[in-house]
């Protein structure tokens, strides 16, 4: 009764579904250092391997020399600093915007564009494997919410069509992060246009990663100009830390004015700008590391195939092996860590229930020996299943 938290915890490890965050002993790349031992690293999202680029730590270096550890103020107040602004406007040129704002965190980036633009009387369509921000975003902002079918532009067209709310905003995932999969961005552009409804983006993992100049999804799939609202995060594959809303004038005007996690928060670093803005260029200019990427992804996903493995409908460096029950992908997991491999399994709720997974993700800063390797040491791992 009352705060009985020892109870819930006891449930919740009783279901194997206990969380608990590893103590890092070393950068997060190719190797990530546990107690001392090295293991060969499937679960960052540093999928163009900058977040420890020599080039990006170095402007980090220099810019916090130049402007000091800590932005000190808000953006409001007097936090903005010069990198900040230069951020800014080359994330606008670089997805084709008139102008982008930059958020400290994704999560708040997705809570702050929600609760601005809508309210009661007012309705938001999200899929439902959306992002928990994404999720959270909605709800808090008390529009009516609802949900459509992964992936299922018809069943989204039909809620739209229903709908009589003042303003429909329709949020999806361009990458889902815990499947790999995309969404059918020209569909829901199309179903958006039909209905009087503005169509956002939540491009995390897609930023850096689609596109030939790694501008994500939407240009990817050709729907920049039928997209208002794009949401980017710059922890994956930009290497460094923080997000950007991007879109027109009046977009970002509104944000400044009514999105709350934006007025309300320190600014991110003015360093962690510098970085990024080197890392942007990066992620522009170096096709290679995507090149290098789509080799591994394709090489990991005939090896998985050629062994049996269920994987999903994803091209994209997020490649989870579904597993169901989560205590076996627990065993799994436990298993390759104990060979050398990092690699988390998701489970419940993060995920729908027989669908726990172990989410392999692959990174610009993998050798194909390294992808071997996991697929040699997986093949012995699954034979400690009990139905292998
Ligand atoms: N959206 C998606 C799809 C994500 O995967 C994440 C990060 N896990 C976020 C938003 C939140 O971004 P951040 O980590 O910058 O808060």
């Amino acid at each position: 009764m009352g705060f009985d938290l020892a109870t819930d915890l006891a449930a919740r490890r009783r279901q194997h579904r206990l969380r608990q965050p590893l103590v890092m002993d070393g950068p997060c790349g190719r190797h990530a250092c546990l107690q001392g031992q090295q293991f060969l690293n499937f679960c960052s999202n540093d999928y163009l391997g900058l977040a420890n680029d020599p080039e990006v730590i170095a402007a980090f270096q220099n810019a916090a020399r130049e402007w000091g550890v800590g932005s000190g103020a808000s953006h409001l107040v007097c936090g903005h600093q010069r990198p900040h602004q230069d951020l800014e406007e080359a994330l606008a040129a670089h997805t084709g915007r008139q102008r982008a704002l930059l958020f400290s965190t994704g999560y708040m980036a997705n809570m702050g564009v929600m609760s601005a633009l809508l309210g009661k009387g007012d309705a938001v369509f999200e899929d439902r494997l959306n992002h928990a921000s994404l999720l959270d975003g909605g709800l808090l902002s008390g529009a009516r919410f609802r949900r459509f079918a992964h992936n299922d532009a018809d069943a989204l067209t039909r809620q739209l069509q229903r709908s009589e709310a003042r303003r429909k905003l329709v949020v999806a995932d361009g990458v889902f992060s815990m499947d790999g999969d995309e969404a059918p961005l020209s569909a829901y552009a199309e179903a958006c246009e039909a209905n009087d409804a503005w169509l956002m983006v939540d491009d995390a993992h897609g930023i850096g990663v689609l596109d030939d100049k790694g501008r994500g999804s939407l240009f990817a799939q050709g729907v920049n100009e039928r997209t208002q609202i794009l949401m980017g995060t710059l922890g994956k594959g930009l290497g460094t830390a923080g997000a950007f809303v991007a879109g027109s004038h009046e977009l970002i005007e509104t944000l400044i004015q009514f999105a709350r996690t934006f007025i309300y928060t320190t600014a991110m670093p003015a360093a962690v700008a510098a970085a990024t803005l080197v890392s942007l260029e990066k992620s522009r200019q170096d096709n290679w590391r995507r090149e290098k990427l789509a080799a591994l992804i394709a090489r990991f996903r005939a090896g998985a195939v050629e062994r049996g493995y269920t994987l999903m409908a994803s091209q994209t460096p997020i490649q989870p092996i579904l597993i169901g029950s989560d205590a076996d992908a627990m065993a799994l997991s436990s298993a390759l860590r104990e060979k050398g491999f990092l690699i988390t399994a998701i489970r419940p709720p993060t995920v729908p229930e027989g669908e726990a997974r172990l989410r392999v993700t692959l990174s610009a800063a993998h050798e194909q020996a390294d992808v071997d390797a996991l697929l040699a040491a997986l093949e012995q791992c699954v034979r400690i299943l009990p139905d292998a």
